[in-house]
Order: C-alpha cells, then sequence, then structure tokens
C-alpha cells in the first residue's frame, strides 16, 4: 500500500484486540505508530517492542479517551516525540451486555464517554495537524450493530450509530483539506471483547454469520490500512462492513 510510509499515526486502544492488530500493520507499512492504551501499559510496551522488533518504530502514550485533559497531554506528548500526527484511527471502545433496563445512567454514559466522546477529543486534538498538512486520514471503528441493532446493548449501540454519523460530518468538514474519514463495521471479532455466556450461545452466534466464523483482528487491520492509503485515494464518509456478511441479516 502507498502514501503511509514516513506518517504519525495514532491508534487508541492499540494494547490489545483489533487496536494492536492496526497498529502492527500501519507500522509494517512504514507509520510511527502512537500505541495508545488505558490501563494496560505493559501490554502496550509489548506492542512496541513487536514493532521496533519487525524494524518499525513506536511509542507507547497512555490516555483515557474519554478524558479531554489526558488526550490534550497525549497530543502534546506526540508532537513532543514524533510531531504533527497525519493519522488517527478511533479504536478504543468498551462494552456491556446488559438490557436497556437493567443499566444505570452511569453505565449508559460511561459507554457513551469511551466510544463516543474519545473521538470527539482525539479529532478534536489532532485533526488540526491535519488540516495544517492539508493531509490526513481517520478511521474510525464502528460495528455491525449500529445498523442491525442488538436486544442486549442499547449503549453500545447508540455509541456506534453516533461514530457512524460523526463519521459523515467529520468527512465533509474535512474534505476541503485533503483529510478523508472513514469508518469500519465489524461483526465478530475474536478478542478480549467477546465472550460468551454459553457454548450453545457461541454457536447460535456464529450460526447467523453467513461466512460462519469469527474475524481475526487482522482481518479488521487490514481493511484500515486500506482505507488510510492512497490506495482507497477517492473513499470518504463511508461505512465499511467487515463482517462476514453479519450486516444482510
Ligand atoms: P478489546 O480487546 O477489549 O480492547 C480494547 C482496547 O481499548 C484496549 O487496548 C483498551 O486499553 C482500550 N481502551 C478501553 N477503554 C479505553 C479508554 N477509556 N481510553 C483509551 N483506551 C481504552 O476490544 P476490541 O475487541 O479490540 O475492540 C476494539 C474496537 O472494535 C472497539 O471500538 C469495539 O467497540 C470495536 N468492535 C469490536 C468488535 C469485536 O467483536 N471484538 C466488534 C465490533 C466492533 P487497555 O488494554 O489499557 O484496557
Amino acid at each position: 500500500m502507498h502514501g503511509i510510509k514516513g506518517r504519525v499515526a495514532v491508534v487508541t486502544g492499540s494494547s490489545r484486540g483489533i487496536g494492536k492488530a492496526i497498529a502492527l500493520a500501519l507500522a509494517r507499512e512504514g507509520a510511527f505508530v502512537v500505541v495508545n492504551y488505558h490501563s494496560n501499559r505493559d501490554l502496550a510496551r509489548r506492542v512496541v517492542s513487536e514493532i521496533r522488533g519487525r524494524g518499525g518504530d513506536a511509542v507507547a502514550v497512555g490516555a483515557d479517551v474519554s478524558n479531554p485533559g489526558e488526550v490534550e497531554k497525549m497530543r502534546d506528548r506526540v508532537h513532543d516525540v514524533a510531531g504533527d500526527v497525519g493519522i488517527l484511527v478511533n479504536n478504543a471502545g468498551i462494552h456491556r451486555h446488559l438490557k436497556s433496563w437493567e443499566m444505570s445512567l452511569e453505565e449508559w454514559r460511561r459507554v457513551l464517554a469511551v466510544n463516543l466522546d474519545g473521538v470527539f477529543n482525539c479529532s478534536r486534538a489532532f485533526v488540526p495537524d491535519m488540516i495544517s498538512m492539508r493531509w490526513g486520514r481517520m478511521v474510525n471503528i464502528s460495528s455491525v450493530v449500529a445498523l442491525t441493532g442488538t436486544d442486549r446493548e442499547m449503549h453500545y449501540a447508540a455509541s456506534k450509530g453516533g461514530v457512524e454519523a460523526a463519521t459523515r460530518s467529520l468527512a465533509l468538514e474535512l474534505a476541503p483539506y485533503n483529510v478523508r474519514v472513514n469508518a469500519i463495521a465489524p461483526g465478530y471479532v475474536d478478542t478480549d471483547m467477546v465472550s460468551f455466556s454459553s457454548e450453545e450461545e457461541r454457536e447460535e452466534c456464529m450460526g447467523r454469520i453467513p461466512l460462519g466464523r469469527m474475524a481475526h483482528p487482522s482481518e479488521i487491520a487490514e481493511a484500515a490500512v486500506f482505507l488510510c492509503a492512497d490506495e482507497s485515494s477517492y473513499i470518504t464518509g463511508h461505512v465499511l462492513h467487515v463482517n462476514g456478511g453479519l450486516a444482510m441479516r
């Protein structure tokens, strides 16, 4: 892929799971990667070591994306060590299995704060770099449930619906500055986030996926690389479904 080499890329929530796979893939393409984490500093440092071991370069920077002050500190640190940010992947997210009538207002607000405020806080921090460079790529990680809805995590689905609407709005605002903004809507991906209460529940979920299996995190990462690369030069404001066909159910 072209156009990623030499760029500074911030990947939120890249200590593990999908974010880690995206960090490794962007580093493979030649980006300097900022491995953001919330609480798992050791895991984030291991991702940095893995990137360096493969000949790339990266730094681990902690920040709770829901906290604007912490995001501003992350931005200042990134500017000190790497310079202006051209690629932002808003991946950090949390998820709770709860019926709408079981969740407290605090739980509702926490999921919205990380999944949706996080996109706002990080965009506000790094978009000015992209505008001044007249070059930028943003990829926001949504979920298939933004389209399909879900019967046990209304806050999560609402946050991802917001992420997709924000993606289209940012794409319109930033197109004049050569900044492209897209989203990816994964289905089930084999990470810590996905836990099934029973083998029966797992089989029922797999049975609903047309391709009949979960995704590997690298399958989401390769879609993110494509959306950051010159190969997707005319794509902006798009939600790319990478969910084995689950969006059609
Ligand atoms: P995961 O394995 O649970 O990893 C979550 C990552 O987000 C970790 O790196 C975690 O950091 C970080 N994080 C959590 N809260 C944060 C905060 N407040 N500030 C900064 N970082 C924070 O999740 P995943 O499955 O890779 O999911 C990644 C994204 O894909 C999420 O947006 C999720 O909604 C979306 N997604 C996942 C699936 C799926 O099936 N897995 C499906 C659709 C969409 P620490 O390690 O420090 O805690």
